[in-house]
């Protein structure tokens, strides 16, 4: 088995992308092995805790939030890309380093008053993630807490989340 601090090295550092300058974070390995996906699986599953349902950000938080969601026996919702998700949505646009970027949550998908935690791969900016606990809270939806797979804390990621309780299996 792998344990929580066995992750790391199932993370692939690849320079220069997907611009100049830019150090990713590929987390394809560990998707790929059995028991580092089965480890990361249950690790953030137990930080899920009593919800509703896990909501997970198209497309990486997806491959990590529906198997917490199965894992944790919650409901699985997914925060997508502008215009792929049908009538009526609420959406949310947010900065990105250039530009701008809009995530779309299904009216109506959430009782209100759910109770959900939000699984992404990776906290950079903390952009992506508060855009999502946005639109969940305008659905009357209770965000009890995020957890990502990896924090990149130099990119200061928390300082966009004040208040919400965030867990990161790995720092970066
Ligand atoms: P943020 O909005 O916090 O700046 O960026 C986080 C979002 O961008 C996440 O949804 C994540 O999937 C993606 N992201 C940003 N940097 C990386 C990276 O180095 N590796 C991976 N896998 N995703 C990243």
């Amino acid at each position: 088995p792998v344990g929580r601090d066995g992750l790391a090295a199932y993370i692939r550092d690849v320079p220069d992308y997907p611009q100049p300058g830019v150090l990713f974070k590929d987390i394809t390995p560990l998707l790929a092995d059995a028991a580092a996906f089965a480890a990361t699986v249950d690790a953030l599953a137990e930080l899920a805790g009593d919800v509703d349902a896990v909501v997970g950000i198209e497309a990486r938080g997806f491959m990590l939030a529906a198997p917490v969601a199965f894992r944790a026996g919650a409901g699985f919702v997914p925060v997508r890309k502008a215009g792929k998700l049908p009538a009526p949505t609420l959406s949310a646009a947010y900065a990105l380093e250039y530009g701008e970027a809009v995530l779309e949550l299904r009216e109506g998908t959430l009782a209100p008053g759910a109770r959900v935690l939000v699984v992404d791969d990776v906290l950079a900016t903390g952009g992506t993630l508060a855009a999502t606990v946005g639109l969940l809270e305008r659905s009357g939806a209770q965000v009890v807490g995020i957890a990502v797979l990896l924090e990149i804390a130099a990119l200061g990621g928390r300082q966009a989340l004040p208040g919400r309780s965030i867990s990161a299996l790995l720092q970066a």
